[in-house]
């Protein structure tokens, strides 16, 4: 050993080496080995600190996890739970749509009710189903809930009718409620208020016994929406039940005021039939000594009898002229109580129309001239209308007369004839004085003249336009009248064109 220390070492380190003994390496040795595993305890102490750090951290995570598990597992738990019961309240809902759809358009209360049966109280989560009405207390719904049950209802709403008139939503657990579910022990319902017009008007009470799994909060929104919708049908079939009851009154009004109404016309077509028959008799006792007097009369004018003074004969004339009025106004009397009395006979056929204007200018165009009036026929070659020829002739040669009646010389009469489609337009104007307007309606009765100075110079019957009327209202056709005062007047009638004329 000290030679193989010598090999290693020189100088005075040698000689050092040389000068220690065994127990001192020994000692040195194991002061090392006490050294080295002095540092390697210290170090395995501080990794077994390190070890429980990590070991404290680890645990510390593996609780959270297993914490956020059971969160997971809950919430999972909780969204079934949710699941479910938004597909509960779905199924109630589509029920509810459906019941909807059926009933919408029921305006009448069995009907309504005839609905609402056991198995729509299935649908939506219960058992049976019942509507009281209230105060009434008749039961009108009664899907198969027991008679006890029913008294016990019938009590309940009795003893609490305050309480149960200010009801406004479904209730189960009102203070009323608790009381009625102390009486029903194990029982579970739904008691909901139908209101029409802001009053209870029927309780709809939906039962089912306690064992079947208590109640859902979508089971509780059906039953509200049911309440509420039946509130609504109800006041639908109250207004339409006031609508129909008022519809009613007033068609025995009208009833009632038809049957007044056809009396009074009865009576009055009665009347005027008697003032038909009336004229028409005056006017045929009339006519026969007119007849005579205008025989003799004309006869004395044309001096068939002798030679007359000069004055004599101009009173004549005057009783002439006078008895060819009256003879004339007999004449359209009876034509219009013949018309009246429908005794008259048609003959109404395809005629040119366009033929008959021109005739009867001509037939009046002496008075035209002998007044200096322009004159104009404003209508084409030929126009054939449905018309009773001799009936129109007069309406023409009144309504031509009256406009040379009432038109200061030098004025103008225009005739015009106008198709449009399978209809003629016939109108007669003038340059007149014209009507006024308040007097326009009027014209057209029997006897009625215009109160003007005018009128009270020109004489006339007032009957001319009446016949005129009852002449083409006869043809079914119409007649009006435009006029202005001091520029003139028109008058139109219509007449049916033939097809392919
Ligand atoms: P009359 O001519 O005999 O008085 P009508 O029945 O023919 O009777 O006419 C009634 C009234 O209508 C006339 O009195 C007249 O005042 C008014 N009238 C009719 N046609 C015309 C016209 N073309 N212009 C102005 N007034 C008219």
């Amino acid at each position: 050993m000290k030679k193989a220390l010598c090999r290693y070492h020189s100088g005075s380190e040698m000689s050092y080496f040389f000068t220690l003994n065994l127990p001192t390496i020994m000692l040195i040795l194991s002061g090392i080995t006490f050294f080295i595993l002095l540092f390697y305890l210290t170090y395995i102490s501080q990794e077994l600190s390190s070890f429980e750090r990590k070991n404290t951290l680890l645990e510390k995570a593996i609780s959270e996890l297993d914490g956020q598990a059971k969160l997971i597992i809950k919430n999972d738990m909780e969204l079934k739970l949710y699941q479910d019961a938004v597909h509960d309240k779905l199924k109630k809902l589509s029920f509810l749509k459906n019941f909807i759809d059926v009933t919408i358009n029921i305006l009448d209360r069995k009907a309504l009710f005839a609905q609402i049966d056991k198995k729509m109280a299935h649908a939506i989560g219960f058992e049976n189903v019942c509507i009281l009405t209230f105060p009434e207390l008749e039961i009108i719904v009664n899907a198969a809930l027991s008679p006890s049950h029913l008294e016990t209802f019938k009590t309940f709403t009795n003893t609490h009718h305050t309480a149960v008139a200010s009801l406004t939503q479904v209730s189960s657990d009102l203070d009323v409620g608790k009381d009625l579910k102390r009486q029903l022990s194990h029982e579970d319902f739904l008691i909901g208020p139908i209101i029409t017009e802001a009053h209870v008007q029927a309780l709809f009470i939906l039962h089912k016994s306690i064992i079947s799994g208590g109640m859902t909060e979508a089971e509780k929104e059906v039953c509200s929406i049911l309440c509420m919708y039946l509130g609504q049908c109800l006041n639908n079939i109250n207004s339409f039940e006031a609508l129909y009851r008022t519809g009613e009154e007033l068609e025995n009004k009208v009833k009632r005021k038809t049957f007044e109404l056809t009396k009074t016309l009865d009576e009055m077509e009665k009347i005027s039939k008697h003032k038909s028959d009336f004229i028409s008799s005056v006017s045929h006792e009339l006519r026969t000594p007119l007849t005579s007097i205008k025989g003799f009369s004309s006869l004395l004018v044309a001096e068939k009898f002798g030679v007359l003074p000069q004055a004599a004969k101009e009173r004549l004339k005057k009783i002439d002229d006078n008895v060819n009025k009256l003879v004339d106004m007999v004449n359209t009397l009876l034509d219009i109580a013949r018309i009246e009395s429908r005794r008259i006979e048609l003959n109404i056929v395809p005629s040119d129309v366009c033929k008959l204007i021109r005739d009867a200018a001509d037939f009046l165009s002496p008075q035209m001239k002998s007044k200096q009036l322009q004159f104009e026929v404003d209508a084409p070659p030929e126009l054939f209308v449905y018309m009773d020829k001799r009936l129109i002739e007069r309406v023409f040669i009144n309504l031509i007369n009256n406009a040379l009646k009432f038109t200061p010389p030098e004025g103008k009469i225009t005739i015009q004839c106008n198709r449009h489609n399978d209809e003629a337009t016939v109108s007669v104007s003038d340059t007149g004085y014209g009507i006024p307007q308040q007097d326009l309606e009027k014209i057209f009765q029997e006897f009625y003249r215009v109160d003007n100075p005018m009128n009270r110079e020109i004489r006339g019957s007032g009957l001319g336009l009446s016949l005129v009327k009852r002449i083409i209202e006869l043809h079914t056709q119409r007649i009006w009248v435009e006029s202005e005062i001091n520029k003139g007047t028109t008058f139109y009638f219509t007449l049916k064109v033939v097809e392919n004329a």
